[in-house]
């Protein structure tokens, strides 16, 4: 049977590997050699699931969005990943992430973040662990991102600013690079969604399938049944989307529906609907859709949610939009910012605006009265209260 996951050299379809320089070459072997026997041993496993449970507060609750269902005339389950600790999923992959560094005895973490997000979560498993963290992050996001960066202080993490290029994500991405290659011995690097060279797409994803497996235990005891008609994640890197859809990937009654920020437009020049916009190329060591230029110069991707906007997207979900396994669909800042007010007012829900985009495809696409729709509400809004604020004018 035709599979959906990732082949042994790190392939969904034609996308994924590992394209990376020959310095970076010893460290990804490290992992890509060790990383599923450590996570097959049962002293892995143990410790994984308790600090998933007794930390991060996990299972988080499956909820039927009643006042949400009978607006859209179909049965609304959400996957309350807003209540891990730390207020999104990232936290799912970080606390896997810094066992795997512990178990490969490395005693230093680097992480790149953008929005700071998942440079919290990394901060937050060193702290608990007790290991040094430095965080790179653009000059242009440490200004836009002050409370993240302080957050990350308060945690004990180092944030070193990036100051070449565009100072942003993709900048700081290329000096936690640069790091890991001088320090291949006693670091390891962190990355926070389904991208990068292999092994990380599949280690993250695997990480980050403990909200499907979930659901299905879930959803089984509720409604008598594994399978939903449809899960739906908003799509950044895609590490929600590949946890939601993890166990569906390959079961073809289930659909897969990913949301992509469309900005102020899918032609207006300010967008991150990679699956839309995008053209095969390689980014961050993997080869996958990605934005760019006729030159195949990277894109600034914009997206008014810090989390969405990346101009590429992980290989599993390049392969999902190619062989049409899942359905894209893409949303505008303001109909992503209306569905985050209505999940407010009609379920006491404030969610992340990443998270509201998903939430925005009811408006845009009718499902039947009996199906049942499981929607990753990956983050919460407190970290997105004054874009709110400053949109409706509060
Ligand atoms: C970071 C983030 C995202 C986007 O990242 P993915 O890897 O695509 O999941 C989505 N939602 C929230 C709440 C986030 O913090």
């Amino acid at each position: 049977m035709k599979s959906y996951h990732a082949d042994e050299r790190g392939y969904y379809g034609e996308f994924g590997g590992a394209f990376i320089p020959e310095m970076l070459y010893p460290n990804c072997e490290e992992l890509r050699q060790n990383y599923l026997n450590i996570m097959a041993e049962p002293s892995f496993q143990e410790e994984f699931h308790q600090l998933l449970k007794d930390y991060v507060g996990r299972p988080t609750p499956l909820y039927l969005a009643k006042r949400l269902s009978e607006k859209y005339h179909t049965k609304i389950y959400l996957k309350r990943e807003d209540l891990c600790h730390t207020g999104a999923h990232k936290v799912n992959n970080t606390i896997g992430q810094i066992l795997m560094a512990k178990k490969l005895g490395k005693n230093r973490i680097i992480a790149e973040t953008g929005a700071g997000q998942h440079g919290v979560a990394t901060a937050t498993v060193c702290a608990l662990m007790g290991i040094q963290c430095v965080v790179y992050m653009g000059e242009i996001d440490i200004a836009r991102q002050a409370p993240n960066v302080a957050r990350m202080k308060m945690l004990g993490a180092e944030v070193r600013p990036a100051t070449s290029g565009s100072k942003t994500l993709k900048d700081a991405t290329n000096e936690a690079i640069r790091d890991w290659i001088n320090n291949p011995v006693d670091t390891h690097y962190i990355i926070g969604s389904v991208v990068g060279p292999h092994p990380y797409p599949d280690m993250v994803a695997r990480f980050q399938s403990v909200i499907s497996e979930e659901i299905k235990q879930q959803l089984k005891a509720i409604e008598g049944r594994e399978n939903p008609d449809y899960v739906v994640a908003c799509v950044g890197g895609g590490s929600n989307a590949a946890g939601i859809f993890y166990h569906y990937l390959d079961v073809p009654e289930v659909g897969i529906i990913a949301v992509e920020a469309a900005g102020k437009g899918i032609d207006s020049g300010e967008s991150a609907a990679t699956s839309a916009l995008g053209k095969v190329g390689i980014i961050h060591g993997s080869k996958t859709l990605l934005m760019q230029t006729q030159d195949g110069q990277i894109t600034e991707p914009y997206s008014i949610s810090a989390g969405l906007d990346y101009p590429g997207v992980g290989p599993m979900h390049a392969h999902l939009y190619a062989s049409g396994r899942g359905e894209f669909i893409s949303i505008t800042d303001e109909d992503a910012m209306q569905a985050g007010l209505e999940l407010s007012k009609l379920e006491g829900i404030i969610p992340a605006i990443e998270t509201s985009h998903a939430l925005a495809i009811f408006e845009e696409r009718k499902f039947n009265p009996d199906d049942v729709v499981v929607v990753n509400l990956s983050g919460r809004g407190d970290k997105d209260l004054q874009n709110y604020i400053d949109y409706f004018k509060l």
